[in-house]
């Protein structure tokens, strides 16, 4: 009987494993993962305190689906030769096509490695547990993490500053004018935001500052960015670039190996991309799935990501380029959204904000737009009486 090996039960490998039984595989399907708690969706993590366990799938699905999850098994080496995977504990797992679906770490910095960091439910409620009214909170880094975390400790009463390196919030994901939306109702919440901050280091209650300064606090974590969870490939030797190469079907650099979701980089349009989204886990994972069962259909998939902060969401679908013009277009009562097109004409990202679901439409809308490389002019797209179906119908 064929074996198909998983590691990581996250949401990439979990959505990988069912759809290796959705699309008919017979075969074993063994999915490994490293962390005690069955598998989990990590957005509610930074958006409830305390933190809502929320199962990525009921537990008896993977059991009813023939699934064998093992949890606490850490794969710590990866042989592409003899199609085996070592575990932690010795133990080993032959497989016949493997997929990695390690996911990210959070990143740490040299000097701030005793701060806090939120990836995992543990993660999650070792910090939910400091935020009680009145607590003190730092967050070093303004990015989209760091500022979901910022809302939800603030709605919890905490006081709480956020540190960013960079003279904008959220830069990297988002365009400035909706960043600045978001900075304006962190301020309006009681965010005291310090932007060009030089925080030279950190510890679980501390920060020091380029000028020498040192502040206390009851809790200080550190919202810097995810790494690509890529040591078990790259000690196999597989292709690494920004997290572990993959081709347009999620084959990595060794016969047989898959990799897909957080930890893996791949061409999208012309660019080498990794994503750190919910859906794009998920997508990936499915796509992987038919991959190794020989669909050799290529990824296309826009990319989307959502955030909420407060009663406002944030919605980016395609690759939004820091510094590039954009299209401006108001959106339901008091929703903004911009567009992005490239130096040919095509559109290459859509960001929207507002209240609650308010701009999901028309994100999907551009989103489409996207899919199907359909050029409009910027005169229409900014003009609200003109419907962004009617230009999809274009
Ligand atoms: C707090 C938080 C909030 C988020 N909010 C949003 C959001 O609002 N919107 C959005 O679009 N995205 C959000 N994301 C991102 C989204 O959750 C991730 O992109 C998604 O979880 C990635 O799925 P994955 O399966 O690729 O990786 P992961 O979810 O990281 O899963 C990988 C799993 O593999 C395990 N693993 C790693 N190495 C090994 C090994 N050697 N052996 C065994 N197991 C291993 C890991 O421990 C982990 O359990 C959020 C992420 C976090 C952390």
């Amino acid at each position: 009987m064929e074996t198909f090996v998983i590691i990581g039960a996250g949401e990439c490998g979990v959505r990988a494993a069912l759809t290796l039984r959705e699309a008919g595989f017979a075969g074993r399907v063994c999915l490994f993962g490293d962390e005690r708690h069955a598998p989990y969706e990590r957005p509610p993590l930074s958006k409830t305190f305390p933190p809502e366990v929320k199962p990525i799938v009921p537990p008896e699905t993977l059991t009813e689906a023939g699934i064998e999850l093992m949890l606490g098994a850490r794969a710590v080496a990866l042989d592409p030769v003899e199609r085996a995977v070592r575990f932690d504990d010795d133990s080993m797992a032959r497989y016949d096509r493997l997929l990695l679906a390690t996911g990210a770490t959070a990143r740490t910095l040299p000097g701030f490695e005793s701060a806090l960091t939120l990836r995992t439910l543990d993660d999650a409620r070792r910090i939910a547990d400091a935020i009680v009214p009145g607590a003190r909170l730092a967050i070093v880094g303004g990015g989209v993490l760091g500022m979901e975390l910022a809302a939800t400790a603030r709605i919890r009463g905490a006081e709480v500053t956020v540190y960013e390196a960079g003279d904008a919030l959220m830069g990297r994901a988002v365009p400035e004018p909706i960043a600045a939306i978001l900075e304006a109702r962190h301020i309006e919440a009681g965010v005291r935001i310090v932007k060009n901050a030089d925080v030279t280091g950190a510890s679980s209650h501390e920060i020091r500052t380029g000028d020498g300064a040192c502040q206390t606090f009851d809790l200080v974590v550190c919202a810097v960015g995810a790494v690509p969870a890529t040591d078990l490939a790259e000690t196999a030797g597989l292709d690494i670039d920004n997290g572990i190469a993959v081709d347009a079907h999620f084959r990595t650099s060794a016969r047989n190996v898959f990799a897909a979701g957080d930890c893996c980089a791949f061409a999208w349009r012309g660019a080498i991309v990794r994503l750190e989204s919910w859906r794009a886990a998920q997508d990936q994972g499915a796509h992987a799935a038919r991959a190794m069962l020989g669909d050799l259909t290529p990824y296309g998939t826009v990319p989307w990501f959502w955030s909420d902060q407060y009663e406002l969401t944030l919605q980016v679908a395609g690759l939004y380029r820091a510094g590039w013009p954009y299209t401006r277009r108001a959106a339901g009562a008091n929703g903004l959204l911009l567009f992005q097109h490239d130096e040919h004409g095509a559109p290459i990202s859509v960001s929207g904000v507002g209240e609650g679901n308010s701009v999901a439409r028309d994100v999907k809308l551009g989103e489409r737009l996207i899919e199907r490389d359909i050029r409009v002019d910027p005169a229409q797209l900014a003009d609200p009486a003109v419907g962004l179906k009617t230009l999809l119908r274009r």
